[in-house]
This record gives structure tokens, C-alpha cells and sequence, in this order.
């Protein structure tokens, strides 16, 4: 029987997350735009020598998509505590710093010896890395809008390191803590950022950057959704904008269908929506998050009951929903496994 990932991608809703690549036993997935199993009925395969690389149908990626898991109804009920905070470190951050400032304080204090991080080069290539002490940190500042299955990182974490930590968008988020549940401890924290959406590398380089932007990406310092508007900052001091409308439809066909905004399955989100300009919203969710924020506290300044706060994270989180949630259920529909929209708090 194929495992059930192999509908999700059929469908073309994979995210691309990397998780059934980290956690394969025999290496018969990898993941780029999507996921790729190694076909046993693919018999070319074998006259290449890759026939041990094929998938023997074990189902432990099943138990890690978070597709196949499904998504909560009420992305905030799990929330314990949020507020604003900024890092007190904070230049080259996307807004207050707080996610690398939790890690690089952590990284200090020997809480954790491995994170999971995206870099970039100037042509805005982005790449993953793992990261190994607070200096590795500073690499990673910056939102990188395009997709990259960060999870799959793990697989080459798992075997060096005990102590790891995930960043990364709520379809990550989610897997990650699929896989902490089902797979493997070594994951002691889950950092997840907010997501509206996100792009292929193609497009966000050769037509949103140069054609609608009509901007050199080498001459790009910084990208942002805010306000209705997708801005480029140059570093020449301009700045560009078009309507977020103008981009979004260039999004991701699983964007399309993803009903997380907040990164409910993590331990801490962070975000900026939610927040004055310059300052992170911060919404812990489970004990561990607690605990670790905790850890950390000392390296922030945080500002309790921001403005615009909640009410703003909630209106864009139906904006999220309005159109996605009914494109999800249709593709369900055409699934031989149950996954959906769940009323359950996670
Ligand atoms: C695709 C995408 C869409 C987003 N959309 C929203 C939104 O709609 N609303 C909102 O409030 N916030 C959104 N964010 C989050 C926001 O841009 C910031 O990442 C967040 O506020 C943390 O800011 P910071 O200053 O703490 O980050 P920094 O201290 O600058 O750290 C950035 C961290 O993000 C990681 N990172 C960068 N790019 C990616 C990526 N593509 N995938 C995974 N990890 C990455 C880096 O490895 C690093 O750990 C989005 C982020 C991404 C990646
Ligand atoms: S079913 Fe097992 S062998 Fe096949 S791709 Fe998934 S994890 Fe790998
Ligand atoms: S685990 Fe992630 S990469 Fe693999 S099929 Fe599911 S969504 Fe795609
Ligand atoms: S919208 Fe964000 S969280 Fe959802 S699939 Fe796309 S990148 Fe992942």
C-alpha cells in the first residue's frame, strides 16, 4: 500500500516541509518544491542501483505530514500568554529579533547545542543550515518569503545532536512536533513563525522581485508583508510597494490550502502582526514554551497588552481561512484517508 503521502502529493497540497524526508529509515523520499518517493514499481530505479533507496511502504511519513494530521478550528485556544516583546540584541532582525535572540540566548546558556536555520547568499538564494552556537545565529536575521523544507534538516541533526531546536513556518511547526511526538525527543523546542503565505524560490526571484517589483534583487536589504502592502527596502534607501493582492495569487498552491496562520502546533509563535512596528507578538502555547521563554527573558523587553493586539491576529486569521478552509475540504474529499478541520485543542 503507498503510504498517504503519496495522495497529498498527487493533490499538490505537500508544503514541502521536509519531515517524511527526515524521517524515512531507507532515504526513498526527498523533498524540493514536494516531496518524491522512490517508486518500487519504478523499475528504471533498479537498473540505476537505487533499488534499495525504494519505498517499502512502512508508513512512518504518514505519522509526521501534517496534512495527513489535519488542521485545529480554533488556532488560539492553546494560547497561554502573549504580549509584545523586542530583543535587546536586535539589528538585521525581520522586526523586534526576538526569534534569534531566544536562540542565541540559549546557545550561550547550553540549553540547546543544534537549531535549524535558513540563510541566504545576495542573490537571495536562500539555504538550510544548522546552526551550532550564537555566532551561527546572526547568519539566519531576515524573513526569506521563499520555501524551503527545513525539516528535512533534521535527519543530519537527529544523528549529531541531542538537543534541537526548530524555527520555522506553521506547516514546520506542525511537523516538527509530529515528529517530536511519534518519532524522536531530541526536539526540545518549536519556534514558529506566523505564515500568511509563502513562495517558490523561481518565482519570487525571477518574476515578483524583477517584474512587479522592478527591483535588482542583489540590491534588496529587506522584504515585508505589512498594511496591506508587499514592500522591498533597497539599500539605497528606496523603498517599492505594490498591493498584497498583486502578489499572493503567485503564492504557493498548498498556501492555498493551509489553514494555520499562527503556528498552533509550536511552543512559542512569533510574529508581527499583533505588534507596534519594531516588536515581535509572542504567543506561548505549551509548558515547554514556558519554560524556555523563561530561559530567556532577561535578553527582552516586553510589552504587555500590545495594540493592536489579539483582535488584529484573529481578523487575519479568518482572512486566512475565508478562501483556504473550502479549497482544504474539497481536496479532502477526494482523499481515502480522514484528515480535516478538528475541533480539538492540540
Ligand atoms: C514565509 C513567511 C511568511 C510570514 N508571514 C507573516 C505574516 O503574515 N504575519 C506575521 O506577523 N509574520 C509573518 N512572518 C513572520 C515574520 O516575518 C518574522 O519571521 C517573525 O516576526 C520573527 O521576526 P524576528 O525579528 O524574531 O526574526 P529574526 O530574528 O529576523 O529571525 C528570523 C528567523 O526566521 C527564520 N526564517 C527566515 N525565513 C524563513 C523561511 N522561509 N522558512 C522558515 N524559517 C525562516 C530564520 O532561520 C530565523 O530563525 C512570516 C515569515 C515567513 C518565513
Ligand atoms: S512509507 Fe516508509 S519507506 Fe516509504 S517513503 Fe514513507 S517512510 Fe519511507
Ligand atoms: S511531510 Fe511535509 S514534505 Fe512530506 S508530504 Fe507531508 S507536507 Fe509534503
Ligand atoms: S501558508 Fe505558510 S504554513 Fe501554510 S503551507 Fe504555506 S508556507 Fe506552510
Amino acid at each position: 500500500m503507498p503510504p498517504k503521502i503519496a495522495e497529498v502529493i498527487e493533490h499538490d497540497i505537500c508544503a514541502a516541509c521536509g519531515a517524511c524526508e527526515a524521517v524515512c529509515p531507507i532515504g526513498a523520499v526527498t523533498v524540493k518544491k514536494a516531496a518524491e518517493i522512490r517508486d518500487p514499481n519504478d523499475l528504471s530505479l533498479y537498473e540505476k542501483g537505487a533499488g534499495y533507496l525504494v519505498c517499502e511502504g512502512c508508513l512512518t511519513c504518514s505519522r509526521v505530514c501534517p496534512l495527513v494530521d489535519g488542521f485545529v478550528e480554533n488556532e488560539l485556544a492553546n494560547v497561554r500568554k502573549f504580549f509584545a516583546a523586542r530583543s535587546k540584541e536586535n539589528a538585521g532582525s525581520q522586526d523586534g529579533g526576538v526569534t534569534s535572540g531566544i536562540l542565541k540566548s540559549l546557545f550561550k546558556q547550553g540549553k540547546i547545542d543544534c537549531a535549524i536555520g535558513i540563510t541566504r547568499n545576495e542573490k537571495w538564494e536562500p539555504k538550510v543550515v544548522l546552526l551550532t552556537n550564537a555566532e551561527d545565529v546572526e547568519r539566519t536575521r531576515g524573513t526569506k518569503y521563499t520555501s524551503d523544507p527545513v525539516v528535512a534538516a533534521l535527519r543530519e541533526a537527529f544523528e549529531k545532536y541531542d538537543r534541537i531546536a526548530v524555527v520555522g513556518v506553521p506547516c514546520q511547526a506542525h511537523s516538527a512536533r509530529l515528529i517530536r511526538e511519534n518519532i524522536s525527543e531530541k526536539i526540545v523546542l518549536i519556534i514558529g513563525l506566523l505564515c500568511m503565505e509563502s513562495f517558490h524560490r523561481d518565482v519570487m526571484l525571477e518574476k515578483i522581485i524583477p517584474e512587479i517589483m522592478k527591483v535588482k534583487i542583489e540590491d534588496v536589504r529587506k522584504m515585508e508583508f505589512t498594511k496591506g502592502k508587499f514592500w522591498v527596502y533597497t539599500s539605497d534607501g528606496e523603498v517599492h510597494s505594490v498591493p498584497i493582492k498583486d502578489v499572493a495569487k503567485y503564492a504557493r498552491n498548498p498556501c492555498h490550502h493551509c489553514c494555520d496562520y499562527t503556528s498552533v502546533f509550536a511552543d512559542i509563535s512569533v510574529g508581527s502582526v499583533g505588534a507596534p512596528d519594531g516588536w515581535n507578538s509572542v504567543f506561548i502555547r505549551t509548558e515547554i514554551g514556558e519554560e524556555y521563554f523563561d530561559m530567556v527573558r532577561e535578553e527582552m523587553e516586553i510589552m504587555e497588552d500590545p495594540k493592536p493586539g489579539l483582535e488584529l491576529v484573529r481578523k487575519l486569521i479568518d482572512t486566512k481561512r475565508k478562501n483556504n478552509a473550502e479549497h482544504f475540504k474539497e481536496v479532502c474529499k477526494e482523499l481515502s484517508f480522514e484528515t480535516g478541520i478538528r475541533s480539538e485543542t492540540v
